[in-house]
């Protein structure tokens, strides 16, 4: 059997939208599973569309999740190069190829020329019907077109394509997509003005020469997929034709319509794996990574919107994604966005890290905070907090009091639960702490409820008093938890101060 090979074909117009990044991940769950490889190729032939950095953020986001290269931009291989642009002479052979044997043709329409064409035939299509109205090397005489070409006119390649033939896309999601070929125009190829081909020629040639086995890509290709079966059958390479799998949309979080960078904006969510600044404005769009996810939460998000393992398990590792992942469980309908999703699938990651790990990562934002904590007792906080938190950003709110004071106190709270006779109630449970020498939250815990009970205090009355002077509100994680991490100078003092403020 022939190896399994597949290419991500990124064209370098901007950062790589989420849905790009689904498309990598499925190319190479496919690849990882059937033992293949997997390609990277940079498709920049229309250099009007060309972003500087965006092949650089195409690499460093694969790299970041994890989605390993085999072969191509940035990798190397024995096809090389991978980037479109610096395999022109390649293209030129095939245009030759395709001229000769008379299956494309020679076009010297000037963009006014087609404008007034467009103006003047409703919905106009450069095909059969129109081909001998327009200025090209079949309607023009042959003297004339040697002229043109001597002269250096410039001229763009179209492909030829017979009308009224019914040309059957196989895909592996879909099953069999027919068309007719006369809904197809006759597409540019190549264009002299640059000596460079367009997209769909130069993606033929090198899925040919690169020996792609499978074509995995969004199905926004999907109307490009006629006209690329057409030109393999022109080439001569209809034997050694990929197999295309075409990908379901990624919809609006309403489900209604593709997801844009506008819904992102809108709903205040990545919709880039990374950070990018658009070099043109400078105007920065926010990433996955730098919100706090996880990349391994975003590859599991990712993998299941339009695919399922069709059992109930949802969090999957890379590893059981490329053992499971099969292209027969790939849906035909558009996937919704789940953006509330996402954060889920952080938090379930989160809570798989070890309290060691979930405090490396805390304790830059600390220091930010210029909080000088020592490491073991962060490791213990993050143990106490990380339940209530999908991303490691959001910490700091739920634990700023192991490290601050209080500086106020919550109005509503103090207005009901700092009564009259609290303080003297405070002051005894500073007396109380004093005498406590072991200040683990157990034997602490123990040591108040035996004095509240010994006198049958209210419980509610002295604990919310009690976290009101520690935390300054009434919330936090377990008071005695609380205690024993600020130990009990610090525990006092804060009693001290409250009682002195509030009273
Ligand atoms: N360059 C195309 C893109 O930007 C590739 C489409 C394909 O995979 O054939 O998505």
């Amino acid at each position: 059997m022939t190896k399994v090979r597949v290419r991500f074909a990124p064209s370098p117009t901007g950062a790589l939208h989420i849905g790009g990044v689904r498309t990598a991940l499925y190319n190479y769950l496919f690849a990882r599973h059937h033992g293949g490889d997997m390609l990277l190729r940079i498709e920049d032939t229309d250099s009007n569309r060309f972003v500087p950095g965006a092949e650089a953020y195409i690499i460093e986001s694969l790299r970041w999740l994890g989605i390993e290269i085999d072969e191509g931009v940035g990798k190397g291989g024995n096809y090389a190069p991978y980037r479109q642009s610096e395999r022109k002479d390649i293209y030129l052979e095939y245009v030759q190829q395709l001229l000769d044997a008379g299956l494309a043709y020679r076009a010297f329409d000037t963009p006014e020329q087609l404008e007034a064409k467009r103006n003047e035939v409703k919905n106009f299509q450069y095909d059969a019907s129109t081909r001998l109205l327009m200025q090209n090397s079949l309607s023009l005489p042959k003297e004339e077109v040697n002229r043109r070409i001597t002269a250096g006119e410039a001229f763009v390649v179209r492909i030829k394509i017979e009308p009224n033939e019914n040309i059957t896309v196989h895909d592996l999601i879909r099953g069999d997509v027919v068309v007719n070929s006369s809904i197809l125009d006759d597409k540019v190829l190549w264009k002299s003005a640059d000596g460079l081909p367009t997209y769909h020629l130069a993606n033929i040639v090198d899925d040919h020469l690169m020996r792609i086995t499978h074509v995995i890509r969004g199905e926004e290709w999907l109307p490009s997929a006629p006209l690329h079966v057409l030109l393999y059958r022109y080439l001569g390479w209809a034997d050694t034709m990929p197999q295309f799998a075409h990908l379901p949309l990624l919809l609006k979080p309403e489900g209604n319509g593709k997801l844009s960078k506008r819904d992102g904006d809108k709903f205040g969510f990545p919709v880039f794996p990374i950070e990018w600044t658009d070099p043109a404005t400078g105007e920065k769009s926010s990433g996955y990574r730098e919100s706090g996810y996880f990349p391994e939460a975003v590859v599991n998000f990712l993998a299941l919107l339009g695919w399922n393992a069709g059992t109930e398990q949802e969090i999957f590792s890379m590893q059981e994604l490329i053992s499971l992942f099969s292209l027969e469980k790939v849906s035909k309908s558009g996937a919704k966005f789940d953006y509330e999703k996402g954060k889920w699938f952080n938090h379930q990651y989160l809570q798989m890290k070890s309290d060691e790990e979930i405090a490396d990562l805390f304790l830059p934002i600390l220091k930010d905070k210029n909080i000088s904590a020592d490491k073991k007792v962060v490791v213990k906080i993050a143990g106490l907090v990380k339940e209530r938190v999908n991303f490691v950003s959001e910490m700091w709110a739920q634990s700023s009091f192991f490290f601050l004071a209080p500086t106020a106190y919550d109005e509503k709270a103090v207005q009901k639960r700092w009564k009259a006779e609290t303080p003297a109630l405070m002051q005894e449970l500073i007396t109380v702490l004093e005498s406590i020498t072991d200040f683990s939250a157990h034997n602490t815990e123990e040591t108040v409820k035996a004095w509240i009970a010994k006198h049958e205090y209210n419980m509610g009355a002295v604990m919310n008093a009690f976290r009101l002077s520690l935390v300054g509100e009434l919330k936090g994680a377990h008071l005695f938890d609380i205690t024993e991490i600020i130990g009990k100078s610090e525990t006092i003092s804060r009693l001290k101060k409250a009682i002195e403020k509030l009273t």
